[in-house]
């Protein structure tokens, strides 16, 4: 096992996110990288610095006019500022535009070119704030996604990339739930164009749903995720069990909500119905969504994990017997993700 991390991710430092009509200190801080770091460093997983090349392996899943508002949203943020008008300490929208895409749709680029305005289109809610540094450390993170399946498609049985910030949540063209590039769906693209087909399984408390998005009217990469119940979590509007895809993607999206309150044991019962939906796909790699925000301590958790749930994750894994690129997702006890990282990597290496 080898892992990729760029020490440019950290330099993503959010201040703030909206909760209950409130602004929040920010909750997908630094330090979470760093208490992953040192999981791996105890476990003996040697970590290296990804390969920079630039922006096409996010293209193969985002939009380029939407990469290009990433790009320079925060250069933009600064050039608003006029007497007696002062931008905000990060970009923030203040518009939430209706009709947001749903099932595979293609979006074209916002209308119009005021900042404010695209700042509405391309940030789906109010938890993806961008500061001075963030584009680079969004890239880099992505960059360790496509690392991680660059090495397995070299031959590694297996890679895990440090990602952060995290990208599940993140469609083809718009943010959100802290994410920006869906890194795990750049690693399924990529693995897909080497091997042909490819499963993407996802364990964060959340439903993946960019990814679910990004892909839902593909054949060839199918998405699996568990999670807790959309109707009263975080993305809310979708996750639920009858979206199975679109056109010919029909049949190859599977979504497994648990009840609120779930242990180990029907997160089990679920991974099992995820192994076997894979296995008939017969996929001939496998990117793991892996979060750790199912832990039953986790300051955002309405899931009942505990450490031996992450064990029974990675043995699942070295049972499908897959090449495989694991991703990191979310997680928000600082003290308990490096121990379920160290968990995961247990069970995988047996
Ligand atoms: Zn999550």
């Amino acid at each position: 096992m080898q892992a990729f991390f760029a020490p440019e991710q950290l330099l993503h430092t959010p201040q703030q996110f909206m909760r209950l009509g409130r602004l929040m200190p920010a909750a997908d801080l630094p330090d979470r990288a760093a208490a992953l770091q040192s999981a791996l460093q105890a476990c003996g997983v040697p970590v290296h610095e990804p390969a920079d090349p630039g922006r096409a392996p996010l293209e193969a899943v985002h939009a380029p006019h939407y990469l290009d508002y990433l790009e320079t949203a925060w250069e933009r943020w600064q050039a608003l500022r006029r007497p007696g008008v002062e931008p905000g300490i990060e970009v923030l929208p203040n518009l939430a535009p209706y009709p947001v895409p749903s099932g595979g749709s293609r979006r074209g680029p916002c209308p119009s070119p005021s900042l404010v305005a695209q700042t509405g289109y391309y940030l789906g809610d109010l938890s993806c704030p961008i500061g001075a540094p963030s584009w680079r450390a969004i890239l880099r993170s992505a960059h360790s996604a496509v690392a991680a399946a660059d090495a397995v498609i070299a031959g590694a049985p297996s890679a895990y990339a440090l990602c952060r910030p995290s990208g599940h949540h993140a469609h083809r063209d718009r943010a959100s739930g802290f994410c920006f590039v869906n890194n795990n769906a750049c690693a399924a693209a990529r693995l897909q164009a080497h091997f042909g087909r490819v499963a993407v399984l996802d364990v964060d408390a959340h439903h993946g749903d960019g990814t679910q998005n990004i892909f839902y009217d593909r054949t060839e990469v199918m998405t699996v995720s568990t999670h807790a119940d959309p109707g009263q979590y975080f993305p809310f509007y979708t996750g639920y069990a009858e979206e199975r895809g679109i056109g010919a993607g029909i049949g190859c999206n599977l979504n497994l909500p648990l009840a609120h309150g779930s242990g180990n044991g029907e997160f089990l019962q679920a991974l099992a119905v995820a192994a076997q939906a894979i296995e008939h796909f017969a996929p001939r790699a496998l990117v793991l969504a892996l979060g750790f925000d199912t832990y039953k301590d986790d300051p955002i958790s309405v899931l009942k994990l505990d450490f031996e749930a992450y064990r029974a994750t990675g043995r699942l894994v070295r049972r499908l017997g897959l090449p495989t690129v694991v991703v990191q997702e979310g997680g928000y006890m600082v003290e308990a993700i490096g121990p379920g990282l160290s968990a995961f990597l247990e069970g995988l290496h047996g």
